[in-house]
């Protein structure tokens, strides 16, 4: 059995812990009126979600909670529990047993537990959706309720049959699908918002930064451009400095040369004034030559004197000679006379004290000696001293004329010299009247020459000035170009160009073209470039990430609208398939029920908007605010229309039926829904209480017919359906007011039952 077991605490009038145990296909409840059974059968759909308490027969959740009875004590809570054999896995969750409990305390809050876990109410229901366990209790007939599906309306039918076929399933499916739609709409709309939201910044960033690629381009055509004109600038200006520099510096040069010259000029113009003191250089030198020719003169007179005293002296001493060589006459002076005699006297004295005849002899060899030497003497002496004297006269006057003459020679050659140096004079006198008329003539030449290296000079200092002007140009330029176009601009000096200097006229069209080129640069204000390319990239990729999210939205809207219209379609399909299936059941069963006739199920457009009732409450919250989307998408859609035809009468619709008519109507068709697709148990409270006794066996016989699908649990005082159960339960209450379940036998059930 899939169901095992309920549980009951505190729950109405349970107010004790009640269990009962459903270990037959069909277990039955009985007990007198009032006992508590409708109570159990209420549990079921506690249990099961039942959101309105209304059809749980109470105003609000604290009235299902045991309000104290006799001598027992209100509860607090008010739990319910069923426990469900899971080794089969009709339910979709990994136990073998499966125990879902409801709790609801006094404050009105609700529990829900699925083996002892709090859970929500939405799982609790998708939990038993998937087991076909559906809340709409299409599976649990209340007391009274038998002939619900009769009386509501062509949405509720249908609502009631969708969950009977189990399509509800898909139908929470679709709700989500369409609440994820909706969120996915919602977000869609929140994505294209921010786009929109960005794209004017996007544009206006692209825009800049097009701008900026722009300006980017601008500027390498502005370096490209820059570091020609620079190079071309460069060669040009050291092409000319070198060139204007060549020849300043022969000029200077030469310059310099001429001034020179003109100097030199200058002086002997200069110099020329100097004559006058020549002249009178010229008239000291003749004054002096004058002198030295006058001192020539006398020397030469002195030199005729001395020459005519030592002829006359020359004279004399030939004649004395000549005296001399005749030797007569010569005298003697007395005092050699009286030398001589005593020379005579001491010897003769000497030879007579002398008897030694050798030395007489010897004395008078002496005697003789001194006579022959004293007349030698005398004779020579005479002669020589005039000799002597005039010999001596001779050589002074020899001496004098060397003197003179070495004299007359100086004063020859100073006169000689002053003579030269008169002529030297006079002919520099004479060159220096030549050479001031050349200085003269050079002065004009030099100085018309130095005019016009000195003008060459100018214009070559002007061409270097103007130069220096260009170059204060070109490095403006360069400063202007590398702050604009950075620093690249400078590597111009690596950039190779053909040799030789071209036409200015290009240059200038050059430095045209930059200048345009830097104002539109100036204009696009590349400043903070980086930033803005930042800023675009990032905005940009923002705006890829939402494109790519919304592409994302779009494909799973998409995707949830084909789900959504899927599962439509399947509902649709399943819905009429099932219906078709169900009318055959219901054909049967009512064929059965009234001995013939006809019975169906139509499917109906139905136009009317309907509004939600307490029965939607439910479904309201069961499906978390989807319920309008689901009322809409049912709104206007097909309804049920339930056609019978009894046997033998002529009675079509429902209206027209009896009561029991009504009664086995509703039957035949819960039979023949729960026939088509079975739930795991179905409850019947009181269904056949309006049967007769023929009917009552008959309703017998589908009970059994039906409890080979489903497990039944039957609330009822029907002996004959009592008779089927496999179990009956016993619900008594005593005096206390408190419910008491306890298993009993058929016999104690038919007497219980009465
Ligand atoms: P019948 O055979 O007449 O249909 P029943 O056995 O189905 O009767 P129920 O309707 O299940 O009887 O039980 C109703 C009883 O439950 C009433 O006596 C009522 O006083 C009691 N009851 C309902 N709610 C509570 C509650 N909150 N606290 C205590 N008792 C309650």
């Amino acid at each position: 059995m899939l169901l095992k077991s309920i549980e009951l605490s505190g729950f109405k009038s349970f107010a004790k812990k009640s269990t009962l145990e459903f270990s037959s296909p069909i277990s039955a409840i009985v007990g007198p009126n009032g006992s508590g059974k409708s109570n159990v059968a209420e549990a079921f759909r506690f249990v099961l979600g039942e959101q309105s308490i209304k059809s749980l027969r109470g105003k609000k959740g604290e009235d299902l909670i045991f309000n104290g009875a006799g001598d027992s004590a209100r509860a607090n809570r008010a739990s319910a529990k069923l426990v469900f054999d899971n080794t089969k896995k009709f339910l979709n969750i990994d136990f073998p047993e499966v125990a879902i409990e409801r709790v609801v305390h006094r404050d009105g809050v609700n529990e829900y537990l699925i083996n002892g876990s709090a859970v929500r109410l939405k799982d609790v229901i998708e939990l038993l959706a998937s087991a076909h366990i559906g809340s709409s209790g299409h599976h649990i007939i209340s007391q009274g309720e038998a002939d619900r599906i009769l009386n509501s309306n062509m949405r509720e039918r249908r609502a009631m049959l969708e969950d009977a076929l189990g399509l509800k399933i898909y139908q929470y499916k679709r709700a989500e699908s369409e609440r994820k739609l909706e969120k996915t709409v919602e977000n869609i709309a929140s994505v294209e918002s921010l786009r929109r939201e960005i794209a004017p910044h996007l544009r206006f960033l692209k825009k800049q930064v097009e701008k900026m690629e722009k300006a980017v381009e601008l500027k390498n055509t502005l370096v490209t451009l820059a570091k020609h004109y620079l190079k071309r600038e460069d060669i040009y200006v050291k092409a000319n400095r070198k060139n204007i520099e060549g020849k300043i510096a022969p000029l200077e040069k030469k310059k310099k040369e001429l001034e020179g010259e003109l100097a030199q000029a200058r002086k002997v113009l200069e110099d020329s004034k100097d004559k006058d003191a020549k002249r009178e250089e010229v008239i000291e030198l003749e004054r002096k030559i004058q002198g030295a020719r006058s001192e020539r003169d006398s020397l030469i007179q002195e030199l005729g004197r001395i020459q005519g005293q030592i002829d006359s002296e020359e004279r004399i001493l030939k004649k004395q000679k000549e005296i001399v060589a005749s030797a007569a006459g010569k005298t003697v002076l007395l005092v050699d006379v009286e030398s001589f005699a005593s020379n005579i006297k001491e010897k003769v004295s000497a030879i007579l004290a002398q008897g030694e005849v050798s030395i007489i002899k010897k004395i008078a060899e002496e005697i003789r000696q001194i006579f022959s030497d004293f007349i030698k003497s005398h004779r020579e002496k005479a002669d020589d001293k005039v000799i002597k004297e005039s010999e001596e006269a001779l050589a002074e006057l020899g001496a004098k004329r060397k003197e003179i003459d070495g004299k007359l020679a100086l004063a020859k050659g100073r006169e000689e010299s002053l003579q030269k140096e008169y002529q030297k004079i006079q002919s520099a006198i004479e060159k220096e009247k030549d050479t001031s008329r050349d200085a003269e003539k050079s002065l004009f030449r030099i100085m018309s020459e130095e005019n016009t290296v000195v003008i060459e000079l100018a214009q070559e200092k002007e061409k270097l000035n103007t130069l220096a002007l260009v170059e204060a140009d070109f490095n403006r330029e360069r400063e202007e170009c590398a702050m604009l176009g950075g620093r690249e601009v400078l590597d111009y000096a690596s950039l190779v160009l053909e040799e030789g200097l071209e036409e200015r006229s290009i240059q200038d069209e050059r430095r045209r073209e930059l200048q345009k080129i830097k104002i539109r640069l100036e204009d696009s204000g590349l400043g903070g470039s980086d930033e803005t390319m930042k800023e675009y990239q990032e905005t940009s990729e923002r705006d890829t990430f939402l494109a790519r999210e919304l592409e994302d939205l779009t494909k799973s809207a998409e995707s949830l609208r084909e789900l959504i219209a899927e599962l439509g379609e399947k509902l649709d399909i399943e819905f009429k398939e099932g219906i078709n299936k169900i009318n055959e059941e219901f054909q049967k069963y009512f064929a059965l029920m009234f001995g013939g006739g006809t019975a169906g199920l139509k499917v109906v457009r139905e136009k009317v908007k309907i509004k939600s009732d307490t029965d939607l409450e439910m479904d309201e919250e069961m499906l978390e605010g989807s319920a309008e989307t689901l009322e809409e998408s049912l709104a206007d859609k097909e309804g049920i229309e339930i056609e019978v035809n009894l046997p033998r009468k002529k009675i079509k619709g429902l209206m027209m039926l009896s009561g029991g008519e009504r009664a086995l109507t509703s039957i035949a068709l819960l039979f023949a829904m729960s026939q088509v697709n079975p739930p795991p148990f179905i409850i019947l409270d009181e269904t056949d209480a309006a049967l007769d006794e023929a009917n009552s066996r008959k309703y017998g016989d589908m009970i059994e017919n039906l409890a080979k699908q489903s497990q039944l649990i039957l609330i009822t005082h029907n002996r004959e359906t009592m008779s089927r159960a496999g179990i009956i339960y016993g619900v008594t209450m005593g005096g206390g007011g408190v419910s008491k379940v306890l298993s009993i036998q058929f016999e104690e059930a038919v007497s219980v039952a009465k």
